[in-house]
């Protein structure tokens, strides 16, 4: 071997050794501050109000900032000015002073940013990263939403198994999920986090949908292969007939549309829901088709809760493009001083699964629902 190059490669593996090292060390410095300064504060001083530990969580890019700002206004008037929970935001990239201050600027409450651990926002080893990419290339499948998109992949991974374990969500009770872009039309006049608590409520939501079948071929009969190995994890008062209308042979593509969630933390750390994750990461559908976190999380949901444990926001009157929950009841429309048209909320549509969510629920319809059924 010729000198120079051995002193290379050693000097390389010092590099390479120390910036790992370093980046570990920011990594955990990041971490520390951000938790010191702002998450342990806020539930410092819940702790002190006697209030449940919940807070808003927002997972965002910074370049969305436009469409982000009239979604915090619309939640801190209509709700948190009066019960002052905080708010997380969190990016696979560092946000900049600038956003962080225009934020800020909008919320008097306590606010965090935090960048997503490398290790929950890429591939993990057993993922053929090439097999991956063929299938994202698949022309057949352009008229699919996302169905081309990497970044799209990771995000769906991340909210399905990932976001809960953020070390600033460390602490919490219970997190309202935020995306930028939406927006809420009612007064709430109580506290959703407390009523939550009060009701030994697991998860709530505002619209329901039917994903893409092409997005998910494998799903179902993965998480039918897992409840095989685990059937412990099914909950005896389940909400099956919600996803299923065959007993659980099929998929009904029902969900919850995840892009507003107010849930527990505890259920995702629960033993059932870990394993379900773990065991569907595995099997490589987040990025060799595209699962997204809307069936998964609504799955588990179903499956692993009793049915009393899920709730139904209709009060909130929430949009996310292009459907909007607004209160279809005119008495809970008046009380929560709603300014959304009734007449275009979707529950109750066909292509909701809001009357089947109602049915088995066993929960009374407004007066006039089944107008809106045929449209
Ligand atoms: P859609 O609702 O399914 O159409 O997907 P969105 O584009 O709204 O993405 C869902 C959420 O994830 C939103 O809160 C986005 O801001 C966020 N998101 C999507 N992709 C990325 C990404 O690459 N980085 C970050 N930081 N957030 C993302
Ligand atoms: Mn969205």
């Amino acid at each position: 071997m010729i000198k120079g190059e051995s002193d290379d490669s050693y000097n390389n593996l010092i590099t390479s050794v120390s910036n790992q090292i370093n980046s570990l060390y920011n990594d955990y410095i990041t971490k520390l501050y951000e938790y010191n300064n702002s998450t342990s504060e806020a539930l410092d001083a819940m702790e002190e109000d006697n209030k449940v530990k919940a807070t808003f969580f927002c997972l965002v890019r910074e370049s969305e900032i436009d469409s982000l700002l009239p979604t915090i206004r619309t939640i801190q008037t209509r709700f948190n000015n009066k019960f002052g929970y905080p708010w997380i935001f969190v990016s696979d990239e560092e946000f900049s002073d600038n956003f962080k201050e225009i934020i800020r600027d909008k919320i008097p409450q306590n606010v965090s940013f935090g960048v997503i651990p490398k290790e929950h926002w890429s591939y993990p080893d057993w993922i053929d990263q090439k097999k991956a990419e063929e299938i994202r290339n698949d022309k057949s499948m352009s008229g699919i939403p996302y169905f081309n998109s990497e970044s799209y992949r990771h995000m769906c991974r991340y909210e399905s198994g990932f976001f809960y374990r953020h070390p600033l969500l460390n602490g919490y009770e219970y997190y309202w999920r935020v995306e930028p872009d939406t927006q809420i039309f009612c007064d709430l006049d109580y506290d959703v986090f407390q009523w939550m608590k009060d009701n030994d409520k697991k998860y709530g939501f505002t619209l329901t949908m039917r994903e893409f079948p092409a997005t998910i071929p494998s799903l179902w009969s993965s998480t039918q292969t897992f409840l095989k190995e685990n059937p412990q994890y099914i909950a005896e008062d389940n909400l099956l007939n919600f996803i299923s209308n065959d007993e659980g042979k099929t998929y009904n593509m029902c969900h919850f549309w995840t892009n507003f969630e107010i849930a527990a933390i505890d259920f995702w750390e629960s033993e059932a829901y870990s394993k379900y994750f773990e065991f569907l990461d595995h099997n490589g559908g987040f990025f060799y088709e595209r699962w997204g976190d809307a069936p998964v999380h609504s799955i588990a949901v179903s499956y692993f809760l009793n049915k009393d444990k899920i709730h139904f926001f209709q009060e909130i009157g929430y949009y996310h493009k292009p459907n909007l929950n607004c209160p279809y009841d005119i008495d809970i429309w008046k009380h929560y001083n709603c300014s959304c048209i009734r007449q275009n909320d979707f529950t109750h549509r066909k292509y909701s699964c809001g009357n089947r969510y109602f049915d088995v629920q066993g929960l009374r319809k407004p007066d006039g629902w089944d107008k809106m059924a045929a449209i």
